[in-house]
């Protein structure tokens, strides 16, 4: 068994480290503050690779291992949590199913203008009355009319749709609703009777666009199925599993930089004549945060690894996140408490980093029904 990265997860690791220290995190605050991302940055971010995480080389890609690519959210998410939402959810859900459900056409279309960091990709699952419970509860419909799908719903929540030339939309497809009756259908954002309506005002990740979307009549050619017709639900789970790596590596990243904060704050600020750090109870705040912390990598390397190898990686994922998700919530708290009263100011980022990290219970799948696919797949073991 073998714990090192490699000399080339190396290199990646120290670049995408030094760019996010010196390009985003000292506009973190600032991207809390404005509700909106830099741009300019994420820019930055493409001809490095960082938008185009799982591309691979035959479509033009970095073809980077799957450890490489989380360890670019994680870094990312230790600089900005906001952008690490945006870029993940590009990443992941946006870019997901072009890459591996894509014809040749769609791939050659939609790939290069998605990866030129003059865009943010977008995946709508989600509904006002539809979250965890996709197969059942999805009412957005797709209609044949001819060679045009015309759909009509509405979706709720989803990220990156004011940034993207593309909304890729599950929709029901068929008459009677089973696992087999939803479909992916590509939206281009400038069709008519699409609404992408204004910005959720959030707790937290607050640069990163969240908004609710309204399909009135919307028509788009047929060939914008994407992947099979009654295969949405599956291509959907599948393209989940390797978002819950993504979120589980803004968690570990998140988690990371409330102990980069805890431990330059202990350092500093001094009570009963000596550094706190060097009282005992703050000693062991720091212990539990940097174990969690390491575990927490642990299983994130190691679903990602498993993604890589072609193996089943779907417990493993749901593992990751469930665990780096609470890690990065228990570390917050910590960060803030080690910090006494500052760490309740915007002053300083552990406040920020606490409500940040709040979502990633709840993002790609809730802590409740992660533990619902782990128990399952404990109980057939
Ligand atoms: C900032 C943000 C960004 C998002 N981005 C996207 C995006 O880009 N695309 C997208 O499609 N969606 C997105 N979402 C939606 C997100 O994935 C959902 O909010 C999430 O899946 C939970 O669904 P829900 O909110 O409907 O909660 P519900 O499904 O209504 O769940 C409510 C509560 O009930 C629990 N629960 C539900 N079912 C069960 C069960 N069977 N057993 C036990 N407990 C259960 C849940 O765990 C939760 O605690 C985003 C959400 C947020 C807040």
């Amino acid at each position: 068994m073998n714990f090192q990265l490699t000399e080339e997860q190396k290199m990646w690791s120290d670049m995408v480290y030094n760019f996010c220290q010196t390009e985003l995190k000292p506009l973190a605050a600032k991207t809390d503050e404005d509700g909106k991302l830099p741009l300019d940055v994420i820019k930055k971010m493409a001809p490095l690779g960082m938008l185009s995480l799982n591309v691979p080389e035959e479509d033009g890609g970095p073809g980077l291992d799957a450890v490489s690519a989380a360890i670019a959210i994680e870094e990312i998410g230790r600089a900005c949590g906001s952008t690490a939402l945006s870029v993940a959810a590009h990443n992941g859900l946006g870019m997901t199913p072009f890459i591996v459900y894509g014809a040749a056409k769609q791939k050659e279309k939609y790939l290069p203008l998605l990866t030129s960091g003059n865009y943010l990709g977008a995946l709508a699952l989600t509904e006002a009355g539809s979250g965890s419970d996709l197969v059942g509860a999805v009412r957005s419909t797709a209609v044949l009319d001819g060679d045009e799908w015309v759909i009509n719903g509405s979706k709720a929540w989803i990220t990156n749709p004011s940034l993207s030339p593309t909304i890729i939309t599950l929709c029901q497809t068929e008459d009677e609703i089973s696992s087999h009756s939803q479909s992916m259908i590509i939206v281009e954002t400038d069709t008519p009777g699409l609404s992408i309506h204004p910005k959720e005002k959030k707790m937290g990740l607050k640069g990163s666009p969240t908004h609710m979307l309204t399909y009135d009549d919307v028509r788009v050619p047929k060939g914008n199925l994407l992947g099979r017709r009654g295969y949405g639900l599956h291509q959907t789970l599948a393209t989940l599993d390797g978002g819950r790596i993504s979120i589980g590596a803004m968690a570990v990243g998140l988690a990371q930089a409330a102990l980069d904060e805890s431990l330059i704050y202990a350092n500093e600020r001094e009570t009963f004549g000596k550094a706190i750090g060097r009282h005992q109870a703050i000693q062991f705040m720091i212990a539990d945060m940097a174990t969690e912390i390491e575990a927490a990598r642990l299983l994130l390397y190691q679903a990602a690894w498993l993604k890589e190898q072609g193996k089943p990686y779907t417990k493993e994922a749901a593992m990751a996140k469930l665990y780096a998700s609470e890690v990065s919530e228990r570390a917050a708290f910590k960060a803030i408490q080690i910090h006494g009263g500052y760490g309740y100011s915007s002053e300083f980022p552990v406040e920020r980093i606490y409500r940040d990290q709040r979502l990633l219970a709840i993002g790609e799948g809730t802590s409740e029904i992660l533990r619902i696919v782990i128990g399952r797949s404990a109980l057939k073991g």
